[in-house]
C-alpha cells in the first residue's frame, strides 16, 4: 500500500503515464521519461519542444537554405551568359577550339545553376580546361585563369553552397554560418562602424590642413554616433539563454567603447580648435 502511494507520487512521463520520468523538459517544463529525452545542442527536451523551430535553430536554419540558390549560383548564372555570348562570338570568328571550350563551360555553368551536383566538380575543371585549351591557340597566359580558379574553388567549398546542392554540411559549419548570418549580425555592424570611425581622430587634424575636412569630419562623427546607437540596441538584444541565441555581446559593447572614446576624442579637438579660433578673438 505504502509502495503504491510511493510510487503514485512519483513524477511521470506526460507522453507515457506508464513509464517513470527521469527528467524535465528544459522548456516547457513537462516530466519526460528516458524514452522521450531528446537532446538538442546540448539540453533536454520533450518531444514536441524538441520539433519546435526556434529550438532546433540550426534546423530551422538549414531547412530555409536548403536547395535554394545562393550568391555564387547567381554569379555562375551571371558569367554563363557572358560565356554563351563568348562563344556566338568565338564561332562567328570561326574560332572552333575556343567556341567548344566556351560551349563546354556554358553547359556546367548551366548545370550549376540548375543545381546539379556533377557541375561543383565541373567548375573546378573549366577554369582548368580554359588554361590548357587556350593558352597555345589564343596565346592567353595562363595567370587569366588563376582568379577564376581561386573563385571556384571557394565556391566548392563554400557552406552555404554546399547547402543549395542539398548536401549534407557538418553542424559546426552550420553553426559558423547561422552566426555569420543570424547570430546578432547588428552587433558585428557597429563595430565595423565604430572601428571606421576610429580613423576620425586621426585624419581630422591631417584634414583640417587641407581645409575642406569639416564635411568629412561629420560624416566620421555621424558614424561614430550610429556606432554608438547601434551597438547599444544591440547590446540590449543579446540574450543567450533565448532559443536561438543571441551573441556578440563583446562586439557590441566593443563598438559602444569604440564610439564613445571616438566621440570623446572627437569632442577634445573639436573643444581645442573653437577655443583656438573664438579665444584669440576675445582677447
Ligand atoms: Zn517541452
Ligand atoms: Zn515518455
Amino acid at each position: 500500500m505504502s509502495a503504491d502511494a510511493s510510487s503514485g507520487a512519483l513524477p511521470r512521463c506526460a507522453l507515457h503515464p506508464d513509464a517513470l520520468a527521469g527528467t524535465t523538459c528544459q522548456r516547457c517544463g513537462s516530466f519526460v521519461c528516458t524514452a522521450c529525452t531528446t537532446w538538442v545542442m546540448g539540453r533536454m527536451y520533450c518531444p514536441p519542444c524538441a520539433a519546435r523551430p526556434e529550438v532546433n535553430y540550426l534546423e530551422t536554419f538549414r531547412l530555409g537554405l536548403w536547395g535554394r540558390r545562393d550568391a555564387s549560383a547567381w554569379l555562375v548564372g551571371g558569367v554563363t551568359v557572358l560565356l554563351a555570348g563568348l562563344m556566338l562570338v568565338a564561332s562567328m570568328a570561326g574560332d572552333l577550339r575556343a567556341a567548344v571550350v566556351c560551349a563546354g563551360s556554358v553547359g556546367v555553368g548551366v548545370a550549376f545553376f540548375m543545381g546539379r551536383r556533377w557541375a561543383r566538380m565541373g567548375l573546378l575543371a573549366v577554369p582548368l580546361a580554359g588554361m590548357l585549351l587556350t593558352a597555345e591557340s589564343l596565346g592567353t597566359p595562363a595567370v587569366l585563369f588563376f582568379i577564376p580558379l581561386m573563385v571556384a574553388v571557394n565556391i566548392f567549398r563554400d557552406t552555404r553552397s554546399r547547402l543549395f546542392f542539398r548536401l549534407d554540411v557538418p553542424e559546426r559549419e552550420l553553426h559558423k554560418l547561422w552566426n555569420l548570418r543570424v547570430n546578432n549580425p547588428l552587433a558585428r555592424h557597429a563595430l565595423s562602424l565604430s572601428v571606421g570611425s576610429l580613423f576620425l581622430p586621426v585624419f581630422a587634424p591631417l584634414l583640417s590642413l587641407f581645409g575642406g575636412g569639416s564635411a568629412l569630419t561629420f560624416v566620421f562623427a555621424a558614424m561614430a554616433m550610429l556606432a554608438l546607437i547601434l551597438g547599444t540596441v544591440a547590446l540590449r538584444r543579446v540574450d543567450p539563454e533565448a532559443r536561438p541565441p543571441i551573441g556578440r555581446r563583446w562586439e557590441a559593447l566593443g563598438a559602444v567603447c569604440l564610439a564613445l572614446a571616438t566621440l570623446t576624442l572627437w569632442g577634445t579637438l573639436y573643444w581645442q580648435r573653437m577655443v583656438e579660433l573664438f579665444g584669440g578673438a576675445v582677447d
